[in-house]
């Protein structure tokens, strides 16, 4: 063992960079975190290679005096905190002082700076190189503000030079933390700038309109235009933001940020609360994508005292998981086919200079195209009433008649749409043109073609209805004129046993009446049409997959999907023009419409715009 010796200083800020410098990201979140601290409301980034060859970040915010600047590079040297009280009470970013003492310790760094209150107007520069330290300050030419030049990341520490990734990769990293930042500060404007090629040019965002077209910049348009916007407030809480319309899932929860008073986080309460309030209507596996900010008063929350670590604590965590639950669950439930395409109408018009997310292009002028709709909020409808189709209960689509139409009657029913269509008032899924394939609906709305799959519309109407009575005076239940007797297997037959109670709540009568049978003598009103059968054998597997031990009304709503998905329309049933207008009407009506049970959606729109582009009209 060798003797025991004070680190050297330098040594020392090695060691500290480890921690604070990993790879070009973390450089730009800390230099990036200063100019916020020093009341930047502009910053321009640049960078080169991924950020290992240069990141420059350029700040209009209060400047470094002189006499400060050398001080600025070394450790535990910090402008933010004097005392423990301060520490308490943080309101900036940094306050360890150690940032840009880890950073110049790997790189080659550059800092140039003037004060906004220097007496001499003039703007001074320090460098380093790997801790060595130019101590002279020599004179530049700046305006009001800091630039920080980081050249050559870890080229005195090969072996952490080693653990960096492609270039991509690297700035892929570096990308996603100047995106958070961006969405946490409206009010501050960012460039950046990647190889010479503009990739983000977002101004100050000042009204509800410009903050949208920055998330659409930031996030992707399409983001936006399939998300809801919400305000919500309640017991001292207020949850804003954009959330995505369950269609618009992802296969990684990578399009999600989080904002608590302004800082990003990833909490798992906040995880867990958002994941329930999806529940219901997301496609297994898939995650919701979010830009949602919470504020409340800071007494109620701890923001961690290190500030490299998204996590908080909040006093009343219970409160805060049940607020976000409620609040994403209610917005998430109101979704009807006529929010998305009240989205759909106000197109973001992107300001010239700015830069596609999707292409990396840059767009040479505002590209306004709000639709016909555009300034119009809800659609006032007034549909004929059809016979038939009683708005509650058991609207029956599929018995309407099964026979193939003849050609004449086809035609009839497109006059009648025509007719139909002269009417000012579209609904906002339109009039049935067409069925195809025996799958989907045709209809033709103002903004262009809607396409319905028939069998999954239905069996979310059918869900939704379920539910709604089971939990209000229960389901009713229609007895069978000829109860059904179906074989099933010893294990089933015991299940059914067990659980006649729990099945009669949902509506569903079955006796046993041998070992290997039973009885079906009643079922859910709404279900006429179903195959019992089938049904009710779904219905035990079901059962029995839970553990038959396990109450029933633990999963009542499992259940109850798998029985909707029994009682729908199926693929192949021909439906008349008015059965068709009658489930759309019913869907506009519906809460989650906008999905099937599974989480796969029920409806898409082709626009008269999209189609335009399709076959290169008006280019
Ligand atoms: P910290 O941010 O934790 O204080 P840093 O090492 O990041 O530590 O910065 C040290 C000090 O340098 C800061 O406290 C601040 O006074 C000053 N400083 C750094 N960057 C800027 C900047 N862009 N504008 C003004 N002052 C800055
Ligand atoms: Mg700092």
């Amino acid at each position: 063992m060798t003797r025991i010796a004070l680190l050297s200083q330098r040594l020392a800020n090695q060691i500290a960079a480890g921690e604070v410098v990993e790879r070009p990201a973390s450089v730009v979140k800390e230099l990036l975190e200063n100019c916020l601290d020093a009341g930047a409301d502009r910053v321009e980034i640049e960078v080169e290679q991924g950020g290992t060859k240069l990141i420059r970040i350029r700040d209009n915010g209060a400047g470094i005096e002189k006499a400060d600047l050398g001080l600025a590079l070394s450790r535990h040297a910090t402008s933010k905190i004097s005392n423990l009280d301060d520490l308490e009470n943080i309101a900036s970013l940094g306050f360890r002082g150690e940032a840009l003492a880890s950073i110049c310790s790997v790189s080659r760094l550059e800092l140039t700076s003037r004060a906004r209150n220097a007496q001499d107007e003039s703007a001074w520069r320090v460098e380093a190189a790997g801790q060595e330290m130019n101590t002279a300050v020599s004179p530049a030419s700046h305006p009001v503000g800091s630039t920080v030049e980081v050249r050559d990341l870890f080229f005195n520490t090969p072996a952490r030079k080693k653990f960096l990734r492609t270039e991509k990769t690297e700035f892929d990293r570096l990308d996603e933390v100047v995106k958070r930042l961006a969405l946490s500060r409206f009010d501050v404007a960012f460039l950046l700038r990647h190889n010479q090629r503009a990739i983000h040019h977002l101004d100050v965002a000042r009204g509800e309109q410009e903050k949208q077209r920055r998330v659409a910049l930031v996030c992707g348009p399409a983001f936006v235009e399939n998300s809801i916007r919400i305000d919500i407030e309640a017991s001292g809480l207020r949850l804003w933001g954009w959330v995505s319309l369950p269609t618009f899932s992802r296969s990684q929860a990578d399009l999600q940020y989080f904002y608590v008073n302004g800082r990003i986080i990833r909490d798992k309460l906040v995880s867990h609360a958002v994941k329930q309030a999806y529940k219901d209507v997301l496609f297994h596996g898939r995650h919701p994508a979010f830009v949602l900010y919470l504020e409340l008063q800071p007494a109620l929350v701890d923001v961690n005292v290190h500030p490299t670590k998204h996590e908080v604590r909040f006093r009343d965590s219970r409160l805060v998981h049940d607020f976000l639950f409620r609040a994403l669950h209610k917005a998430l439930a109101g979704v009807r086919p006529q929010d998305s395409l009240a989205g759909h109408s106000e197109r973001i018009a992107y300001a010239p200079g700015s830069v596609d997310p999707d292409t990396g292009e840059l767009l040479q002028s505002g590209g306004s195209e709000a639709g016909e709709f555009s300034g119009q909020g809800r659609i006032s409808f007034n549909a004929p009433s059809y016979g038939g189709a009683p708005s509650t209960g058991s609207t029956n689509y599929s018995s309407f008649g099964s026979q193939g139409l003849t050609p004449t009657q086809v035609a009839d029913q497109i006059s009648a749409y025509a007719e139909l269509s002269k009417d000012e008032d579209v609904p906002p899924l339109g009039f049935a043109i067409a069925q195809l394939h025996g799958i989907y609906i045709l209809a033709q709305n103002k903004l262009g073609l809607v396409v319905v799959d028939m069998h999954a519309a239905h069996e979310r109407i059918t869900y939704e209805r379920m539910k709604e009575s089971a939990a209000n005076d229960g389901i009713r239940a229609q007895p069978l004129l000829v109860p059904l007797s179906i074989a099933v297997s010893q294990a089933e037959a015991d299940c059914a046993e067990q659980q006649a109670e729990a099945l009669l709540a949902l509506g569903l009568g079955v006796e046993r009446v041998a070992s290997e049978s039973i009885v079906v003598r009643q079922i859910p009103v709404i279900l006429a049409a179903a195959d019992i059968e089938q049904l009710v054998r779904d219905v035990l597997a079901d059962v029995r997959e839970h553990g038959s031990s396990e109450r029933v009304s633990n999963y009542q709503d499992e259940l109850m999907s798998t029985m909707a998905c029994h009682g729908s329309v199926r693929a192949n049933r021909q439906l008349t023009i008015p059965e068709m207008n009658a489930l759309l009407r019913d869907m506009e009506r519906t809460e989650r419409s906008g999905q099937c049970n599974h989480g796969r959606p029920t409806w898409v729109l082709q626009s008269i715009d999209q189609l335009d582009k399709l076959f290169l009209r008006g280019q």
